[in-house]
């Protein structure tokens, strides 16, 4: 058994500074890190309640052991403004109290290097709190948004700041973005409730002859389409797109919608080309890696994965397989499935598994329905439909040594996989020929988990 894993962890960095840290990863087969979220914990009245209720590493729960609960972040370094002119963007600063212990550090970076360990940035440009993205107005997302050049522009600044003070750092990994693709009404993730009107964007939808009002349009007319079905439409839809061909007529009379999916190609693969060329252009050696979602579903998010080698060293797709909550691939298919059968009360049970199955490309095991997916999941299911999300990656990205998938327990406190799931996982991920996963994330890893982690990375 070899994968070689990466780990990608969460604040608190503070337990890096201990050589323990390291050494616990180099045991068990961990040989690149992702250090997530550069910033230092600072104790306050009113912040972030931290631990979260998934954490689970000892080394992580003994450094909150003696102190208080409320926590803010604060950068690691303090930033060369130099890099950011005429940038309206700007880095967030960090008063000289943190000087000695991003000076710690930056030591025990040095030496985690020195024990073979390759250090791994991750894009933090969501948490803008951290980054010092500000928040967008009404209209726009919540923060800048990515059709504005300033973003990547802002990243590239951002990761040259970044190995300038901290040269130890190989690379870094690009979390999304992502166009939105979950269906249920009033979910972080819902693709109905995607709409940035920003100037950018409007004018990146100019740029390609097409009007973004127009775009919104026919996302709202396509949520009353999805809402009007009847038994008789499902059946003619799933027996005439059965054939490759067949769907050929249903996209051409969806024009609109066809310049929508070409609208969220173009708006990702622009920026992250702006993002991989930059950092080449100064940091011709650095490693660029790119996340996208689980290929059953990349095409909404934007993500043309067959694409993207041309401006990603590494693709990292999120085969993220968890039920509970946002953004498990078993949550979202049981949401497509529960949702389309509350829009309308009227279609048969196999007509919504049907068109279920047929929107994602997957076929239900015999022994786990979607009805069950809220249950832990047979190995039928890693084996089948994961096995099958894995399969269309390789096939996708064309070169198996460019593929290192996400994977995790849950995200923010949802019921987790078990880890005999985990161990199915890792089963199937070596079997269809992967040999690399990154693990999302140290500090939720149990005893149970770390044992199955380790028995597959050595
Ligand atoms: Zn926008």
């Amino acid at each position: 058994m070899s994968l070689r894993p990466i780990m990608l962890t969460r604040p608190p960095v503070e337990i890096m500074l201990d050589d323990g840290f390291w050494d616990e990863l180099i045991e068990g087969g961990f040989r690149d890190v992702c250090v997530s979220w550069m910033a230092f914990l600072k104790e306050v009245e009113h912040g972030e309640s931290l631990p979260t209720r998934e954490e689970a590493r000892p080394r992580v729960l003994s450094f909150f052991m003696d102190k208080g609960d409320q926590f803010e972040y604060v950068p690691i370094i303090k930033p060369d403004t130099s890099l950011y002119d005429g940038m309206t963007l700007y880095p967030p600063s960090r008063s000289d109290e943190f000087d000695s212990i991003f000076r710690e550090l930056r030591d025990a970076f040095q030496r985690a290097k020195k024990k073979g360990i390759n250090l791994y940035l991750f894009d933090d440009k969501s948490y803008f709190e951290i980054s010092g993205y500000p928040a967008g107005p009404e209209g726009t997302r919540g923060f800048s948004c990515w059709n504005d050049p300033q973003v990547a522009e802002y990243l590239v600044a951002r990761t040259r700041d970044y190995v300038n003070q901290l040269p130890m750092f190989s690379g870094i990994v690009l979390d999304g973005p992502d166009y939105k693709w979950e269906i249920a009404p009033g979910e972080r993730d819902d693709l109905f409730a995607e709409r940035c009107f920003c100037d950018h964007c409007q004018n990146a939808a100019r740029l390609m002859g097409l009007d973004l009002m127009k775009l919104v349009d026919t996302l709202a007319e396509f949520k009353l389409e999805m809402q009007q079905l009847t038994d008789e439409k499902v059946e003619g839809f799933l027996l005439s797109t059965r054939g490759f061909l067949g769907a050929t007529d249903w996209w051409l009379s969806h024009p609109e919608l066809l310049d929508l999916m070409r609208f969220r190609y173009a708006a990702i693969e622009n920026h992250l080309i702006r993002e991989y060329e930059g950092i080449k252009k100064h940091l011709p050696e650095f490693t660029v890696m790119v996340s996208s979602r689980t290929p059953s579903y990349s095409a909404l998010t934007g993500h043309a994965l067959q694409r993207r080698n041309a401006y990603s060293d590494y693709q990292l797709p999120k085969l993220y397989l968890w039920a509970g909550n946002q953004p498990g691939f078993r949550y979202t298919v049981n949401n497509y499935a529960n949702t389309l059968s509350e829009w309308n009360p009227s279609l048969s049970r196999k007509n919504v598994v049907g068109l279920t199955e047929r929107i994602f490309g997957i076929e239900f095991p015999a022994d786990y329905p979607v009805e069950k997916f809220d249950d832990p999941a047979p190995l039928s299911f890693y084996e089948q439909i994961a096995g099958d999300e894995m399969k269309k990656m390789i096939h996708l990205i064309g070169d198996v040594d460019k593929l290192i998938p996400f994977i995790a327990l849950e995200h923010f406190g949802g019921p987790q996989i078990q880890p005999r799931e985990v161990r199915d996982l890792l089963l199937t991920l070596e079997n269809s020929g992967i040999n690399r996963y990154i693990f999302f994330h140290y500090g939720v890893i149990t005893e149970d988990v770390w044992s199955v982690l380790t028995e597959f990375s050595k």
